[in-house]
């Protein structure tokens, strides 16, 4: 018996604030957007509790509730939001090209245009406490949960531009910021490390590594070891903030996208498209210097809007 496949006008990957607005703006340019939402429906924003920084949510909101309310939103423009996981793809070169996309290894739907917003991972040390007291105290990301730590003492840790730009963030609202660094110099830019430098209630502890964060249902503090003289210290801290790297979620697109060296899909211009046509990419996952909720939101209009304007030219 043979089936016969799916054709979608706008297949969108992933379901953070980028991929649920570009269903919003599909969906009302009548693209019919069908979203496969990944393992982790609702992105990274389901991992923090309240959001206080998207627009139109004057008293702040639960990013659980923020991302069920994208959601309903996408769907009230009859976009279908479907559980799954893209395992592979196979991209046309070709303009007006279909492309094959393979959801949870066994079913192939064919796609007009395909949106990419599988979002990127923050990374973590792998340590069960550091587990055990994510969103008890342990984020990875200041700009998001720094404000419940006005006046309080933090850490965080890494040696890059974001653990700078996280401490220095951190700063202004926390009494006392340490960072850890592993080796024995921070590898941020010159003028990152200068602000560090030059900030006051910032120190840093160099070569010093996490060995356990303390506490057990909320952070109580941290306990770290010098990696050269193995001699170990506790810090009373009450947040705990990684900023050690994030990994972009591209590893099926590599070889048929052009990305850079580290996996963040390259957009071309101001624009979302992708080195291949009607394939586009919005939020995270081509966007390593702002990783906001709003940022990726918009560029998920932006994806939507290419996407429409890719199949009206074809017409
Ligand atoms: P990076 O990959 O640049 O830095 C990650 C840091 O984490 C490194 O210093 C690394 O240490 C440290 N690290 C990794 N694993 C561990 C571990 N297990 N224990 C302790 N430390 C660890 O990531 P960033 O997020 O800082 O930056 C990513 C990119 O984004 C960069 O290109 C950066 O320039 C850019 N960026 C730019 C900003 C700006 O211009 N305003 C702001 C933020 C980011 P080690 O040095 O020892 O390897």
């Amino acid at each position: 018996m043979s089936e016969t496949i799916e054709r979608i006008k706008c297949l969108i990957i992933g379901s953070g604030p980028a991929g649920y607005t570009a269903a919003i703006y599909a969906a009302r340019a009548d693209l019919k957007p069908v979203i496969y939402t990944g393992m982790q429906m609702g992105g990274q924003l389901t991992t923090t509790t309240e959001v206080d920084n998207f627009p139109g949510y004057p008293n702040g909101i639960d990013g659980n509730a923020l991302m069920n309310d994208l959601k309903n939103q996408a769907e009230r423009f009859e976009t279908e939001v479907r559980f799954g996981v893209v395992t592979k793809v196979d991209f046309s070169k070709e303009i007006g090209g279909i492309h094959k996309i393979t959801i949870d290894e066994s079913k192939t739907v064919e796609a007009e245009t395909v949106i990419i917003s599988t979002g990127a991972t923050a990374r973590y040390l792998g340590l069960e406490s550091e587990e055990r007291l994510k969103g008890g105290g342990v984020s990875a990301c200041a700009t998001c949960d720094g404000f419940f730590y006005k006046g309080q003492d933090v850490i965080v840790i890494g040696a890059g531009d974001s653990a700078a730009e996280e401490a220095t963030y951190l700063a202004n609202i926390c009494n006392k910021v340490t960072i850890l660094v592993r080796k024995d110099y921070m590898r941020a830019s010159k003028a990152m490390v200068h602000r560090v430098e030059k900030t006051e209630n910032i120190e840093v502890m160099y070569n010093t590594e996490l060995e356990e964060v303390l506490g057990d249902k909320v952070v109580e503090g941290v306990r770290v070891f010098n990696n050269q003289t193995n001699e170990k210290q506790e810090i009373d801290v009450t947040g705990v903030f990684l900023a050690i790297g994030h990994k972009p979620n591209s590893d099926i697109f590599k070889g048929m996208l052009d990305m850079d060296e580290v996996g963040y899909i390259l957009t071309k211009g101001k624009s979302s498209k992708t080195n291949l046509p009607g394939i586009f990419a919005a939020g995270d996952i081509q966007d390593k210097d702002y990783r906001q909720a709003v940022t990726a939101a918009g560029s998920g209009c932006m994806a939507a809007l290419d996407s429409e304007r890719y199949l009206g030219s074809l017409k």
